[in-house]
């Protein structure tokens, strides 16, 4: 049966303070009994050998045994549970507790014998006596022997003792129950709350409500970084629907345009409004062309966003590359007067060739593209800790700063009108960055508005 977690937490925090009172008791009650059977054990001695110093003395006083002085001595003890007897040195018996009063006697033995067995069922007590020399000037005068229940026994006061400590330890347990579910429930409360809240705003963002944030903090770490991770999966996924929604308008925006240009120039011609001459059978060939642009870029993002990017990677010159690159662009640069400086210095790269010259197409394409006439595009190799860092670094119309976090986006275009002209459908970075990062480099960019734009590629050599 599936619990909640609070019902856990609570039964597990009662278990565990059930467990320390359990164990508790029993540790200190053994440690406690054992205690105090050695404190009775040796109260037993000491009285013992406080009525050998008072027969002694009485001894002294009156250098014989005063039998109506022992006679109160011996009474006294037996008040304790002592049963004495007196002989003089020749072992000749002076008193005897037993021959004096042996009911009185037998009465406080049976009634210790049944205090013990009240608390012990299987205890197992005896008579026992202990005999001392009655020592006066060193000299040896007379023995006492003093009989008792032994090894050990508890009087009533004893056993009230015992048993009060156990109620005390009753009490304290089910004082410490009762806080436990106290205590328990609500700690299991505070833990199980934000959880709670966790879960119905993962189940609001899993319908779509990306809006509904969890404002709430936790003393708990790992909460907190719970929390903390499913309002940022809250925002990326914000930001990839409204990604989605943007492509599919981009894509049906982008499509439309040149369909609808299309099917009117061909409408025209087919009802033989317009004649299907070669300037309008050219214009119908661009529009085909932009079609197809868009579906390659589409087609190269999904190629690079598949989870297994392959790379075949190779070692190569890098500035070699660029050099070649550049080249092709030599139409464009010449129509806007754009003079291009790359570096001289060789540099080897480890990476895959094809996916690079991509890498490179796009950024010098897009410097090319946003560099106003009459500028400068500077191309730039070096090795860094190990690392290639290329920079393409352009004097053209700059990106302004709120733009610079989402350039590298799907279908971000920093002025869609503009870039639509151009043909670019903002892809190129999209793609460029994934390449990059799937070579275990980075990318980034460096720009100010209407001074140029600096991308920077670090890759690492190996
Ligand atoms: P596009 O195909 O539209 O150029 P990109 O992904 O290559 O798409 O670039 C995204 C956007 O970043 C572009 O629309 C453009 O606004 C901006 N951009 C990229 N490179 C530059 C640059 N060198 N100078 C100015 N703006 C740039």
């Amino acid at each position: 049966m599936k619990q909640s977690l609070r019902t856990k937490l609570t039964i597990s925090y009662l278990a565990i303070a059930v467990l320390c009172v359990v164990l508790i008791s029993i540790f200190s009650n053994l440690y406690l009994e054992k205690q105090f059977r050695s404190y009775v054990k040796a109260n037993q001695e000491r009285k013992n050998l406080e009525i050998v110093a008072l027969i002694t003395h009485q001894y002294e006083m009156q250098q014989t045994f005063d039998i109506i002085a022992i006679q109160n001595i011996g009474s006294s003890a037996l008040d304790n549970g002592l049963i004495l007897k007196i002989e003089d040195e020749k072992g000749n018996l002076v008193w005897d507790a037993l021959q004096s009063n042996h009911s009185m006697c037998q009465g406080m033995l049976e009634n210790i014998h049944n205090n013990m067995m009240s608390r012990y069922p299987n205890w197992k007590g005896e008579y026992i006596r202990s005999e001392y020399p009655i020592m006066v000037s060193f000299k040896k005068v007379g023995s006492v022997y003093i009989g008792y229940y032994g090894p050990f026994y508890f009087t009533e006061s004893d056993l009230d003792f015992i048993n009060s400590l156990n109620v005390v330890f009753i009490g304290v347990g089910v004082l410490a129950l009762v806080l436990a579910i106290v205590l328990g429930t609500l700690i299991a409360r505070g833990i199980s709350k934000p959880i709670k809240n966790v879960i119905n705003t993962a189940e609001g963002i899993s319908k779509g409500n990306f809006d509904n944030k969890i404002r709430s903090s936790s003393s708990i770490s790992e909460i907190d970084s719970l929390t903390g991770t499913i309002n940022n999966m809250a925002d990326i996924l914000k930001l990839q629907e409204q990604l989605r929604k943007r492509l599919t308008a981009d894509v049906a925006h982008e499509l439309r345009t040149p369909l609808t240009t299309l099917q009117s120039h061909l409408e025209a011609m087919i009802d033989g409004i317009w004649e299907a001459d070669a300037t309008r059978l050219r214009s119908c060939h661009d529009e085909i062309i932009r079609i197809s642009r868009l579906v390659g870029d589409l087609e190269s993002l999904a190629r690079v966003e598949g989870q297994n990017l392959i790379l075949t990677k190779m070692h190569f010159d890098v500035v070699q590359l660029i050099n070649s690159i550049a080249m092709n662009f030599e139409k464009e640069m010449l129509d806007k007067n754009i003079y291009i400086e790359i570096s001289k210095e060789p540099t080897q790269v480890f990476a895959d060739k094809d996916k690079l010259t991509q890498v490179i197409v796009n950024l010098l394409s897009n410097a090319v593209k946003y560099s106003k006439d009459n500028s400068r595009v500077d191309i730039n190799v070096e090795v860094i800790d190990g690392a290639a860092v290329i920079r393409v670094k352009d004097t053209g119309i700059g990106i302004e700063k709120q733009h610079l976090d989402n350039i590298f986006e799907r279908f971000y275009r920093v002025d869609s009108s503009r870039s639509r002209m151009t043909g670019g459908s903002g892809i190129g970075l999209t793609i460029t960055k994934l390449i990059v990062e799937a070579h275990g480099g980075t990318i980034e960019v460096q720009s100010k508005i209407e001074e140029g734009t600096e991308f920077i590629v670090r890759l690492p050599q190996l």
